[in-house]
């Protein structure tokens, strides 16, 4: 059981809750007035309801009942690391149709790190960064020892930049690669440096849409035990959904429900992170897309209903720093770090800038009208930071009358 510590987080959030106002427009909704009054008795939200929710509620609503229940555990407090991200390979033995990162390995840009390099990309940000998030692809070649030399070279470099690195399937993979179990896997990497797991690669957790869109990947259930081992060897993790591919509402809310029964038995998500799929270079033309109306519904949704999992971010690299800004006053208490380089989503068509630093991005926040905290990887030390709201100049268009 991880223990993850909460400084900023009163566990008792539901009495906090009780004595906020009832936003009016949660009030006049019988929907959502039921959900509220659900969560002040201390009840899960049911499947059904949440299917309901995603459907019918509306938006305004739906985001301030989230937005109160972030309030009642975190404030106005939203929180950011300074980070990087480093990818360690885009060869891949998957072709997963909604990914435009992955190359074969004869590919012009195909390209895999050594430890060097992989050191030489964080050595510019070294003295700026507490973090490295770390993917890749599913190399043919690469065993645990190649990730274990990168982890090493890394902890003895920068030992105090935390490594947040490998999704559940290249956990597997690994394991696979190497002749060994996944615990045994995990328990290597982590004795090599590895602090904890991103969460990425759960797409949805429904196995008849995972085998359309990532045929090949780890099963829903293998997702989940993958999380559990690494929960068990005191490893945190995120987890994520990728959504508006092919799933359907009750797909996503099914997603929401398995990852708050896992966390109900080893507690280890630190966070869960969901993203709509962006379509460039991506072999998904059936995909529905999500709109942006839908991208704060699903955010607000989840917050409603993981009711375990303790923050939520907004992916600010998928989702663009507008939605973001409303998405940390509909739910979200968490919003992507510095990152400084990213590639995933860019391939897939994102253009959020990467090059903020930590006084850019605690703006953003600040303008958003909430308190920017700065926290470390694995949300165990915190800084406010003194943040100025930008002057956005705003002004109508003046229509000249004869
Ligand atoms: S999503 Fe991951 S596993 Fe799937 S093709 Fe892309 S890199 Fe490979």
């Amino acid at each position: 059981m991880v223990m993850i510590q909460e400084n900023f987080s009163d566990a008792d959030w539901r009495t906090n809750l009780a004595e906020f106002p009832v936003p009016i427009s949660v009030e006049n909704d019988p929907l959502l007035s039921k959900t509220f009054s659900l969560i002040l008795e201390g009840k899960r939200i049911p499947r059904e309801l949440g299917v309901e929710l995603h459907r019918d509620a509306p938006l305004p609503g739906l985001a301030s009942l989230a937005d109160s229940i972030k309030m009642s555990r975190f404030g106005k407090n939203i929180f950011f690391n300074e980070n990087l991200h480093v990818n360690t390979t885009n060869v891949c033995v998957l072709a997963c149709r909604f990914c435009a990162f992955r190359r074969g390995a004869r590919s012009d840009d195909a390209y895999s790190l050594s430890p060097e390099e992989f050191i030489s990309r964080i050595s510019p940000f070294s003295n700026i960064i507490d973090e490295v998030h770390a993917v890749g692809g599913l190399h043919p070649e690469w065993t645990v020892d190649d990730y274990v030399k990168i982890y090493e070279m890394s902890k003895k470099e920068f030992p105090s930049i935390s490594i947040k690195s490998l999704t559940a399937v290249e956990v597997k993979h690994l394991s696979t690669k190497s002749g060994i179990t996944v615990l045994e896997t995990l328990r290597i990497l982590r004795n090599a440096g590895l602090d904890s797991l991103p969460g990425g690669g759960a797409e949805i957790l429904v196995d008849k849409i995972r085998d359309r869109i990532c045929r090949g990947k780890e099963t829903s259930s293998e997702y989940l035990e993958i999380h559990d081992m690494a929960h068990s060897l005191g490893i945190p993790t995120n987890c994520t959904m990728l959504f508006g591919t092919i799933e359907s509402i009750e797909d996503r809310v099914t997603h929401l429900d398995k990852l708050r029964i896992q966390q109900d038995s080893s507690s280890g998500f630190q966070c869960f992170v969901p993203y709509p799929f962006l379509k460039d270079n991506t072999r998904l033309p059936e995909a529905k897309l999500a709109s942006a109306e839908e991208i704060i519904r699903v955010i607000s949704l989840s917050r409603i209903m993981l009711d375990n999992i303790p923050h939520i971010k907004a992916y600010r690299m998928n989702i663009g720093d507008h939605l973001a800004s409303i998405a940390i006053n509909s739910g979200a208490d968490d919003i992507d770090g510095t990152v400084g380089h990213e590639e995933i989503m860019h391939e897939a068509g994102s253009e959020t800038r990467v090059d903020y630093d930590g006084k850019k991005l605690a703006r953003l926040i600040a303008s958003s009208g909430q308190s920017p905290v700065k926290r470390d990887s694995t949300y165990s030390s915190f800084k406010n930071i003194e943040s100025k709201p930008e002057h956005i100049k705003r002004s109508l268009p003046i229509v000249a009358s004869d």
